[in-house]
């Protein structure tokens, strides 16, 4: 039997119209490319998507065709992303930190018709336009008094197509489970794959962040995302925003501590969410300037692990909340958060301190094991690791044309490449990437552990810790430290930090200063390319042990 209730397709542009009919009046604030603060609502955000819609069929966009935008989060992205997706088409956010024959690979790939881009990537397009045959357009989010029609002739301008359409146009009215964007992950091993997410599933994935127990926030928020469109849907927050009605402040091209903080301040932003580095800089703005938070009352952190550091700065310096998130683009993109629950409630200051460094527990909508190599599924210990695996309507199926083949276990499981403990709390853990993880002896030590005490360390600015080959052990820690501006130390200063920190087998076998750790396209540190530095590097211990054998 049935149920009898209203057929309701779980269709994203239903979000927007919601936030135009109730909370039309909220402001969506942008620091624009061209540089001026500008002031729109969600009403204006609402027609002005229509008349992209408008503008998107009269170029021949039809549902299921893949629309690609190369943009900064601003009002005008906001209002593409709803264009295309309305009338379902499949919006696909390129990151430009990628390097141009990776965006190429990407455009291909996925057989972009259009590219919504800002006046700052325009270069980049005309320079490799040949390479991009699918490509019939390239859309610049700007007015017609910033186009200069030199740098990428034939390019159209956005406002001009806003202003020459309509606003009558049809959205949604298609299945729910039809594709509505596309995101490639960053293809650390091997080439970008895409995840085609639906409007079910970002449908879903924003009521479920809405939780409490998520990202929790409300109408009566003033949400800054500084965490890219580009980067896993910005956490899904240009979905629920609108949804709830929160005003939405967007940063534009300016992610600098200094800008981040002028806007927190003059917009009353209460919310944010964003990497570690970020944080890291408005932290180093903040103490430089001696400078106040007045108005931020919680911020999301995410995408890799957050140093203590920077929680406990956070709440002693600043009286701001951190909240520990872990996901990934396959997942729409959140998996666990580090709120309280009632096992953490007695803790004191210090032992809910230690909860927040974990990566968190699942919501609803999203369930997870650990496993061993063997598909063996490992207890909630909290001491256990094991490949964590993950489920649920808004984790991926299967990659955009198939690339990568069978991605799910028997149960229907995806296995995230993390490896990670689940403690009695439910409270999980990410010890490392199975590729990062160093084997010692068969015993496995994790390099996440390693480089977020050693942060903590008062002179280090980015830390780092690989594998290094090693005769007896097969793999040994080599901890690499780049230096604060200015700072000097050695190898000793460090180690001694560690000292009782980590078990003593755990400690790095050397220490290397470098004057740069890289950082990927989404701004994680690149440990590919670390590996890659530091190929004909030799142990000393391992020196040691040849010449003594
Ligand atoms: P990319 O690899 O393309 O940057 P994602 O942003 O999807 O893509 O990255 C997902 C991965 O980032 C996770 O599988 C995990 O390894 C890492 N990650 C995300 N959040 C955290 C976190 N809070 N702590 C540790 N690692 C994290």
């Amino acid at each position: 039997m049935l149920g009898l209730m209203q057929n309701w397709p779980l269709t994203v542009d239903k979000i927007l119209d919601h936030a135009a009919k109730w909370h039309g009046d909220v402001e969506i604030v942008t620091r624009s490319v061209e540089g001026p603060i500008v002031r729109t609502t969600y009403a204006e955000a609402h027609t002005r998507a229509k008349r992209i819609s408008n503008a998107l069929k009269g170029l021949g966009i039809k549902s299921g065709d893949r629309v690609a935008t190369l943009a900064w989060n601003t009002g005008r992205h906001l209002e593409a992303w709803y264009g295309i997706m309305g009338i379902g088409a499949v919006c696909h956010t390129l990151n430009p930190r990628l390097f141009a024959e990776q965006l190429c690979y990407i455009i291909n790939h996925a057989e972009d018709q259009i590219i919504f881009t800002d006046l700052t990537f325009l270069p980049v397009l005309a320079e490799h336009r040949a390479k991009m045959p699918s490509v019939k357009h390239v859309v610049v989010m700007t007015d017609a008094a910033h186009m200069d029609d030199s740098v990428y002739p034939g390019a159209l301008c956005f406002e001009t197509l806003v202003a020459d359409n309509g606003a009558d146009c049809e959205w949604g009215g298609f299945d729910e489970n039809t594709a509505a964007g596309l995101c490639y992950t960053s293809g650390t091993t091997g080439n970008p794959k895409g995840v085609l997410y639906s409007h079910r599933s970002n449908f879903l994935h924003t009521l479920v962040t809405l939780g409490a127990d998520v990202m929790g926030f409300s109408a009566a928020d003033v949400l800054l995302p500084v965490v890219p469109m580009f980067h896993a849907n910005a956490w899904g927050m240009a979905f629920s925003a609108p949804a709830v009605g929160a005003k939405l402040v967007m940063p534009g091209a300016k992610l600098d501590g200094a800008s981040i903080h002028e806007l927190l301040e003059s917009e009353g932003v209460t919310f944010s969410a964003a990497v570690p580095t970020v944080w890291q800089m408005l932290l180093t703005e903040l103490r430089e300037k001696q400078a106040k938070l007045s108005t931020l009352k919680r911020v999301v952190i995410g995408g890799s692990a957050v140093p203590e550091a920077i929680v406990r700065g956070f709440r002693d310096e600043f009286g701001v909340d951190v909240t520990h998130a872990w996901g990934m683009t396959e997942m729409s993109p959140m998996g666990t958060l580090a709120s309280p629950n009632q096992a953490t409630l007695g803790l004191d200051a210090e032992g809910q301190l230690r909860l927040k460094l974990k990566q968190g527990r699942v919501p609803l909508g999203v369930d997870m094991k650990i496993e061993d190599d063997a598909d063996q599924e490992l207890p909630h210990d909290g001491k256990t690791f094991g490949r964590l695996k993950v489920q649920g309507p808004f984790v991926a199926a299967e990659y955009f044309k198939g690339d990568g083949g069978q991605i799910l276990d028997e149960a229907g499981y995806f296995d995230t490449g993390d490896v990670a403990t689940i403690d009695p709390d439910g409270f999980m853990q990410i010890t490392d990437r199975a590729k990062d993880v160093i084997k010692s002896g068969g015993e496995w030590i994790s390099t996440i552990e390693i480089e977020n005490l050693a942060v903590g360390h008062p002179k280090a600015s980015l830390c780092a810790v690989i594998g290094a080959a090693h005769p007896k052990w097969d793999e040994r820690p080599v901890l690499l430290v780049k230096l604060k501006d200015g700072e000097s130390a050695s190898k000793q200063d460090f180690l001694e930090f560690l000292e009782g920190k980590i078990a003593k087998w755990w400690t790095p076998d050397d220490v290397v200063f470098v004057d740069d750790i890289p950082l990927g396209a989404t701004g994680k540190i690149d440990k590919k390319l670390i590996r890659e530095r530091m190929k004909d590097y030799v142990l000393p211990t391992a020196v040691a042990k040849k010449v003594s054998a």
